[in-house]
């Protein structure tokens, strides 16, 4: 089963991110959101979203969705619906947030000098952007997604 893709508009900047954080490869399109914008979701087999109302009304072979809601909260739980989008511990926070690039593990011998002490002495698994070079561990930020997840009522978790 190919897993699903998105491509974002430029007013989808948050909504991208939490994607990413959920596993789900989103491309980040910042150009003009015109027939270019279209194009590039239907070459890769990506669904579109985007804000602008009035490309409901273009002549498109893709997959598009527009996101009417204006809080990312809503916004997030209009693509979850729309989608089925499934929560996955697994796929979490596998993504770079800013590249987009899947994260590959990384022995912790050698980012001691890339990290603050505490997070050396408190964490063993890490993971690198390729694209980056970011390094990313199981923390804090992990948490607070997942409290917020809870709090918005997304994927009714408990
Ligand atoms: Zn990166």
């Amino acid at each position: 089963m190919g897993q699903i893709k998105f491509l974002t508009d430029r007013n989808l900047g948050k909504l991208t991110k939490w994607l990413r954080m959920l596993g789900y490869d989103t491309v980040y399109y910042t150009g003009n959101i015109d027939r270019s914008f279209l194009r590039e979701g239907v070459k890769e087999g990506r669904i579109a979203l985007t804000r602008r109302r009035d490309m409901a009304r273009r002549h498109f072979s893709g997959r598009m969705f527009i996101v009417h809601a204006d809080k990312v909260p809503d916004q997030l739980s209009g693509v979850i619906d729309e989608f089925s989008l499934e929560f996955d511990t697994k796929r979490l926070f596998t993504l770079c947030l800013t590249c987009n690039e899947k994260l590959k593990d990384i022995p912790k011998a050698d980012i001691k000098s890339r990290v603050p002490p505490y997070v050396f002495q408190t964490q063993n698994n890490f993971r690198i952007c390729p694209q980056c070079q970011k390094i990313f561990w199981p923390g804090t930020h992990r948490n607070n997604a997942l409290l917020y997840l809870k709090q918005h009522n997304l994927f009714h978790l408990p």
